[in-house]
């Protein structure tokens, strides 16, 4: 009995060990399967990455005409027109005076000039000198055309405004001083980039009736190719604050004011600019 049972552990053991031997192996077999799985799965990672890599480059190619937009999410936030140094520095000539704008207390152009060969009335006016060559190379092209122009207003300084409004006041009374004329300030005269301008049909006078005119016909079609544009058009009082001026020129260069008459032979600085106009704040 000793000896079988001596053989039965033997063979236990022996099976236990083949037993072991096998657990053994397989955890061997499993941990190689695995190992060269994880080291299988990595090469198939690294491939796709390479691929998107290469993947990523091309889109990133496709996008590169996409790039110039990155400069123009700058544009978005634009200037706001009611700060931009455009309309608000005195040496631009764009430089907005309104009823809603007043220019700096007691402002005079630096650059002031006399037109030479142009007629004038009811003084000798001056605008500044880059808009004064101008109006010299219009009246010269209207005077081949047969249009005889005369300048019945140029720059008008803050002084000759306070005189000539409180003077209206005095006469009118404050409504009528501010619907015929600006308060000392807010004169587009006072930019010297203005004029206005007037013809013997008309007697010389400031009138609407100079619309009819050979020369107010004139100007309505061509002041831009010389760089002025009619500053207050009809029906647009609600915009510019003041009534209809077919005799009141701006300066605003050749550029800005082909742009401008392009947009409509009617359009005003503060629509095609966005800065706010109409009356007086008080
Ligand atoms: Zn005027």
């Amino acid at each position: 009995m000793a000896k079988k049972r001596k053989i039965r552990t033997d063979r236990m053991l022996i099976l236990i060990g083949i037993a072991a031997a096998l657990v053994l192996g397989l955890i061997l077999v499993l941990k190689g399967c695995g190992q060269k799985k994880e080291e299988t799965k990595p090469e198939e990672t690294k491939t796709a990455e390479t691929d998107q890599t290469q993947k990523e480059e091309t889109p990133e190619e496709s996008k590169k005409p996409e790039k110039p937009e990155e400069p123009e999410e700058p544009k978005e936030p634009e200037i706001d027109p009611e700060t931009d140094p455009r309309f608000f520095d005195t040496d631009s000539l764009l430089v907005i005076a309104n009823k809603k704008h007043r220019l700096p207390e007691g402002y005079v152009p630096s650059d002031l000039a006399y037109p030479e060969g142009v007629e004038m009335r009811y003084n000798t006016w001056s605008m500044r000198l880059e808009a004064a060559v101008a109006i010299e190379e219009m009246f010269a092209a209207a005077e081949n055309e047969g249009v005889h122009l005369v300048m019945g207003s140029g720059y008008r300084g803050e002084d000759f405004q306070t005189t000539l409004y409180y003077g209206y006041v005095d006469s009118y009374g404050k409504e009528t001083a501010d619907a015929i004329s600006s308060r000392p300030g807010y004169s587009d005269h006072q930019t010297g980039l203005a004029t206005d301008l007037c013809g013997v049909d008309t007697a010389y006078d400031l009138t609407q009736e100079f619309e009819g005119t050979d020369e107010g016909k004139w100007l309505a079609a061509h002041a831009h190719e010389y760089g002025f544009i009619m500053r207050y058009p009809k029906d647009k009082e609600d915009i510019t604050g003041y009534s209809y001026e077919p005799w009141h020129f701006r300066y605003v260069g050749k550029e800005e004011a082909a742009k401008i008459y392009a947009a409509g032979a009617d359009m005003t600085m503060e629509e095609y600019y966005h800065i706010s106009g109409g009356d007086y704040a008080d």
